[in-house]
C-alpha cells in the first residue's frame, strides 16, 4: 500500500481537531533501530498499545540517500494489529526555506506522513503540520495556542528513542510528567 492522499487528510483532518483538553491519543515522533532509536519497530508498536495509543507514526530520519527505506517501510505494514494504527512516515532535515527537502521520491511514496522542520505560519500556509514536542517545548501548551492563532494543525510527537518515551507528550499535556527543562539534564 503507498501512500494515498484521503488517508494522509484524514489524519490531518484529525490532528485538527483534538480538542484543547482532550489531547488525541496519537503519537507522531518515534525513532527505532533503524536509525537512533534503542528499541524495534515491534516493541515500540506494543509499548503505544500498552499505554493506549491510538496512532503512531515511525518517523525515522532518512535522507535522499538511505536504500533501507523500503525494508523499514515494509516491516512496520508487517506489524501485528493491535488496535494502534502504525504509520510509516520520515524526519526530513530541509535544505532550503522553500520547502525542499533531502528526501527521495521512493521515500516520500512509502510514507503516509512526512516530517521535517517548518517554521509554524508556513504550516498554517501549506496545510501540512506543525508539531508540539514533549522533547524540545518547554511548554507544549504555549505552542498550542500559537499554533491555532496561526491556523496551524498541529502535530503532537515525543521524539521517542525508547520504551519509556512512547506517548510521554500525551502525559505530558496531562500534566502527568514534566515537560522538558532546559536547565535541567
Ligand atoms: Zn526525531
Amino acid at each position: 500500500m503507498k501512500r494515498s492522499r484521503s488517508a494522509r487528510d484524514e489524519i490531518l483532518a484529525q490532528l485538527q481537531q483534538f480538542a484543547a483538553d482532550q489531547p488525541a491519543p496519537f503519537d507522531f515522533h518515534v525513532h527505532t533501530v533503524w536509525t537512533d532509536g534503542q528499541n524495534s519497530s515491534l516493541e515500540m508498536y506494543q509499548e503505544a498499545v500498552r499505554v493506549g495509543l491510538e496512532v503512531m507514526l515511525f518517523s525515522e530520519h532518512a535522507r535522499k540517500s538511505s536504500d533501507w527505506f523500503g525494508q523499514f517501510a515494509e516491516e512496520i505494514r508487517a506489524l501485528p494489529k493491535l488496535g494502534c494504527a502504525a504509520l510509516i512516515g520520515v524526519e526530513v532535515k530541509a535544505l532550503d526555506f522553500e520547502g525542499n527537502i533531502d528526501c527521495s521520491e521512493e521515500i516520500l511514496e512509502e510514507c503516509q506522513l512526512v516530517m521535517g522542520s517548518v517554521h509554524r505560519e508556513k504550516a498554517a500556509r501549506t496545510g501540512v503540520a506543525f508539531e508540539v514536542n514533549a522533547h524540545y517545548h518547554p511548554d507544549p501548551w504555549f505552542l498550542i495556542g500559537a499554533c491555532r492563532k496561526a491556523g496551524a494543525t498541529i502535530s503532537l510527537g515525543s521524539n521517542a528513542h525508547a520504551l519509556g518515551d512512547v506517548g510521554r507528550i500525551l502525559r505530558v499535556l496531562r500534566g502527568q510528567e514534566p515537560p522538558w527543562n532546559p536547565s535541567g539534564p
